[in-house]
């Protein structure tokens, strides 16, 4: 309802990033909680009381940290480094002794004295040429806001503990944060940064909750308890709306929910293009949660599971037995078709609770997805136990994210062999005999795909990815979001590359990044000779109503005039003027 004091109605405009119309109240989550912070004196007989109270906040900040490494296995312990660094700094001279000496020289509270200290720290690090000591100045940011939490007592929001049915709205929320959301109670959310491909955005797409990212400073200018419109299909976010727009948007959701209704009873049937042509439409999963989203939408499989998520919410790593069991259940659930389990993508936008802090100068180009297991054996190995265990139950797939060498696949086989002898000597059923995919999403593997497809048994094209490192957008950065774009000319030829080298090496070729839920991309992708497509949960009922109005020899003709066009505008227009009514009925 709207409110009865008559605020004044705001529209924002940020990032399609989940579509649905969703209208309640905001809830403010602060993720970063000590941005203001209040100057105030301390009289002479209380110097003693402030001093002691950051003193305490120290050593709690410190006791956190030290509970962190314990919780650490035994197995990882060498990566503990950067946590003890954050340790120690927590009493570098720099920081702890020139804090204690402002609130007694300038008698003034803890947090300001902290505040102004960390902010001459940081001056001085940014003064520096060299790119590493730069880098500490994050380290500085990390030990401080510690401090300055527990000083100011605010601990982090727990989304999973909120008890009613709000709007977040956040200046970002982290996966491990998305992945806490709890379906009865979150019922859309709005953030400063974040774009349509960042985790974040796919994970509210898997939930189905309506979400505009990237929106800039919609936490400065919501607050607490305002009424909000997100409209996660224009990336319109309407604060304080008239009765009359609310009534408005109350009529559009009402059509939404009816279209969806419709091309959702459709959807438990097979996709099948007018001449007769059958494509397997899947889903794509975060959770194990999630396979009834896949087969309520009709899914006929899973073709990405995202394990890294079950890795992403604690501070320790899960073991054999556990990850075993919960890919026994999806396995076991979507039995007999196919599950595609995807072996960890961590980092990139997607960091271990536990590397807090420890941020890569360019986390998109450093140690995640493959590269980070081939590093770690001993959680790779535990992963690669749990699939082929949980493999024995049902029809699985094994995926590997970022292949961008040759020699990563032999690795990768190796360890693989290595986690099916230790099963056999270990005496546990598995099954090695599952197909081998790798992900192509690196412009290297693109190019050597010819090499690459001798040693897989398909391909996967992580479009996200590979519009990333192709066109160098990075897809978590709001500033170059708009030319993100999947129908790039530069995509298409390389996505039609791959998909002819798959069919000259007999191997199948599917795509599974975000393009492949996009109702009027999937001609182009049928046009390119793609396979199978797998997506989002709620996009499979839209995707199969694109395919049953297409015919395969139009597709091919079609996309003769798509790869005629030479920029991505020519492209869209050309793709919507031929298909968009499909999508608009
Ligand atoms: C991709 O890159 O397209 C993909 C499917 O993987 P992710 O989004 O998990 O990086
Ligand atoms: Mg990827």
């Amino acid at each position: 309802m709207p409110d009865k004091d008559i605020k004044e109605e705001i529209r924002l405009n940020g990032i399609e990033a989940s579509p649905g119309i969703c209208i309640g109240k905001a809830y403010l989550v602060d993720k970063e909680g000590v941005d203001v912070i209040e100057k105030y004196f301390i009289d002479k007989k209380n110097l003693d009381n402030e001093l002691k109270r950051f003193k305490t906040a120290v050593k709690q900040a410190v006791n956190d940290l030290k509970q962190i490494i314990e919780n650490i296995p035994k197995e990882v312990r060498n990566h503990t480094g950067i946590i003890e660094t954050h340790v120690a700094l927590l009493k570098d001279r720099m920081l702890y002794d020139k804090t204690i000496e402002t609130i007694k020289n300038e008698r003034v509270n803890a947090e300001w004295a902290l505040k102004k200290i960390v902010s001459g720290i940081k001056v001085m690090f940014q003064s520096i040429n060299d790119p590493y000591l730069k880098e500490r100045s994050n380290d500085i940011t990390y030990v401080s806001d510690r401090i300055m939490k527990k000083l100011i007592g605010s601990e982090e929001v727990n989304i999973g503990k909120i008890d009613k049915r709000v709007i977040l709205v956040a200046k970002d929320l982290s996966p491990a944060d998305t992945s806490q959301i709890q379906l009865d109670k979150i019922m859309g959310f709005v953030t400063d940064r974040g774009g349509k491909t960042s985790h974040t955005g796919i994970i509210a797409r898997t939930l189905e909750i309506p979400a505009v990212l990237g929106l800039g400073n919609a936490t400065k200018t919501i607050k607490n308890d305002d009424t909000l419109i997100i409209d996660g299909s224009t990336g319109i976010v309407i604060v304080n709306p008239s009765e009359q727009t609310l009534n408005e948007y109350k009529e559009i959701e009402t059509r939404e929910e009816e279209h969806k209704a419709h091309l959702s009873l459709e959807s438990r049937f097979k996709a099948e293009t007018i001449d007769g042509f059958s494509l397997p439409v899947m889903g794509n999963i975060e959770l194990p949660e999630e396979v009834a989203a896949v087969l309520n939408h009709g899914g006929d499989g899973i073709g990405l599971y995202r394990t890294e998520f079950q890795y992403l919410t604690r501070s320790d790593f899960p073991s054999e037995e556990e990850l075993f069991d919960k890919y026994k259940k999806v396995v076991e659930a979507m039995a007999p078709r196919p599950v595609t389990i995807r072996t960890l993508d961590i980092n990139g936008d997607k960091a271990l609770a536990s590397s807090n802090g420890f941020d890569e100068p360019n986390p998109a180009l450093g140690l995640r997805a493959i590269r980070y297991c081939l590093e770690r054996p001993e959680i790779f190995i535990t992963q690669l136990k749990a699939i082929l265990r949980a493999a024995a139950f049902g029809n699985v797939r094994i995926l590997f994210p970022m292949i961008s060498s040759l020699d990563e696949i032999r690795e990768t086989k190796k360890y693989l062999n290595e986690a099916a002898d230790l099963l056999e000597k270990e005496g546990k059923p598995y099954n090695k005999n599952i197909p081998f995919g790798i992900m192509i999403e690196v412009p290297s593997t693109v190019i050597m795909a010819d090499v690459m497809a001798e040693e897989a048994d398909f391909f996967s094209i992580g479009t996200n990815d590979l519009i990333q490192y192709t066109l160098a957008i990075d897809r978590v950065n709001m500033g170059v979001a708009h030319l993100y774009h999947p129908l790039h000319p530069a995509i298409l030829r390389m996505i039609k590359h791959v998909a002819h080298v798959a069919k000259e090496k007999n191997i199948k070729v599917f795509v599974c990044g975000e393009m492949a839920g996009d109702p009027l991309n999937v001609p182009v992708l049928i046009g390119l000779g793609i396979d199978e497509l797998s997506m989002n949960p709620q996009s499979i009922p839209a995707v199969k109503n694109m395919i049953r109005s297409l015919n395969i020899e139009d597709t091919k003709k079609f996309l003769k005039e798509i790869l005629n066009q030479n920029t991505t505008n020519d492209v869209i227009k050309l793709v919507e003027a031929s298909f968009g009514n499909i999508i608009s009925k």
